[in-house]
């Protein structure tokens, strides 16, 4: 599908495409070196290394509809990871609730990269529910610092971070969604203990937090106590809109057909058969009129404001697409997916993908529950969304 692009969005795309072209390359030997290459080259380019943030915050203030080429183009190239929680989850809550010596102190070090966030909200007892959370925190008598009690759970990359936001209770009065407070604190200290939790793709990417009697001084709490709930919000549509992944869903469909084309079926390739090929062809359906929603709703944004209640929307379609894309990449592989074994083990007669067709499928099991369960989403479209209409 070819999306039509305005004149101007077209020079832009162009532009994109020369600078992947000349600085996208592959890692290479030394994968750090290629890490500080490219985030060099993408700031020295005007702030293409923090895409979506403003032009008054170093960012390039592109519009939706250039951030939207920007993904397309980028999605094709291995470009070095970048952790969503500094960038593009805490850093546009910073720039509108937090203050100007909170900005000044904590965006820099999220754009270098130089620290590692990650998302303290869900609780062993608050996950689809988060105002139930119970992690308490406790104003000093001289009103300088919150104490910190409690656990928090599945926290990505809690193991690799080096500073947590987190949804703390300070009051029980009241609506539950007014007591909780957005509280900054380091990782590493005293007081925090990371506990891994394996998933069911044999990875280790998620863990169990236990925060005792942890000091976070007034100075790291995010706009007024008893009002991190709305900041919560406001930060889980950029997290939602992010999971969509839409573009990537593109490359990955793209890949599948490529896959299922070598793979010998009867006389020709499995993409040959019709049955399989009409599954591929269900999906490419429902990511193109995922991706003419994704559309709409950067209309709608570049009309003012930040992604609204769509994101719900393309959240839970854009992450069903995902899981299709994975089973078909096991239903690909066939009976060599069903051994799971590292890249160096080879698979006799199987074809290569095979090796991570699997870890993908299970591993993918997982977006249709972080950022919001399905079940939650379909209930948020219903009552801001279609609930308006009728
Ligand atoms: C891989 C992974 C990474 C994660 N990373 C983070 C992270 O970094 N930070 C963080 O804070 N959290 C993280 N989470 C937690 C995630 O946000 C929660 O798992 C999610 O919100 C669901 O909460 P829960 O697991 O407690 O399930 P529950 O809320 O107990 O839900 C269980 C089931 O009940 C359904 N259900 C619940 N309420 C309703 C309802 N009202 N109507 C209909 N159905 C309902 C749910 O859809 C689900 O199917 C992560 C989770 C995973 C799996």
């Amino acid at each position: 599908m070819d999306i039509e692009l305005s004149a101007e969005d077209r020079v832009f795309q162009q532009e994109v495409r020369a600078f992947l072209k000349e600085n996208a390359a592959t890692p290479g030997s030394d994968p750090q070196q290629w890490r500080a290459k490219w985030f060099a080259a993408a700031a020295a380019k005007g702030g293409w290394d923090v895409p979506k943030w403003p032009r008054r915050f170093g960012g390039p203030g592109w519009t939706p509809s250039q951030q939207y080429v920007w993904d397309k183009e980028t999605a094709a190239y291995a470009l070095p990871v970048d952790s969503p929680f500094g960038v593009a989850m805490l850093a546009p809550i910073l720039m509108a609730y937090g203050t100007q010596e909170q900005q000044e102190r904590f965006l820099p070090d999220i754009r270098s990269r130089k620290v590692n966030w990650c998302q303290g909200y869900s609780e062993p007892g608050a996950g689809s529910d988060l105002a139930a959370l119970k992690t308490r925190a406790v104003l000093s008598a001289d009103g300088t610092h919150y104490v910190v009690n409690g656990t928090k759970i599945w926290t990505s990359a809690a193991h690799l971070a080096d500073w947590i936001f987190c949804l703390t209770r300070t009051s029980d009065t009241g609506k539950r969604q007014q007591g909780i407070t957005f509280l900054l604190f380091p990782m590493k200290q005293p007081g925090i203990e990371v506990k891994p939790i394996i998933t069911l793709g044999g990875r280790h990417a998620v863990n169990m937090v236990h925060i005792t009697d942890v000091k976070v001084p007034v100075e790291n709490r995010i706009g007024k106590e008893g009002e991190g709930w709305t900041y919560a919000k406001g930060l889980l549509q950029h997290e939602r809109t992010g999971i969509a992944g839409i573009s990537r869903s593109l490359v990955a469909l793209a890949s599948l057909k490529e896959k299922a084309r070598g793979v010998r079926y009867g006389d020709g390739n499995l993409f040959d058969d019709t049955a399989f090929r009409a599954k591929v062809a269900a999906v490419e359906i429902d990511l193109m009129a995922l991706e003419f929603t994704e559309l709409r709703s950067l209309a709608a944004a570049a009309a003012g404001g930040g992604p609204g209640q769509e994101s719900s929307i393309l959240k839970l379609k854009g992450t069903e697409i995902q899981q299709r894309i994975q089973k078909l990449n096991v239903e690909a592989a066939g009976i060599y997916s069903a051994v799971w074994r590292p890249v160096s083990d080879p698979i006799l007669d199987g074809p290569k993908f095979a090796h991570d067709a699997m870890e993908g499928f299970l591993t993918g099991r997982a977006a249709t529950i972080y950022g919001g369960a399905s079940e939650v989403q379909r209930d948020v479209i219903w009552k801001n969304v279609l609930k308006t209409r009728v």
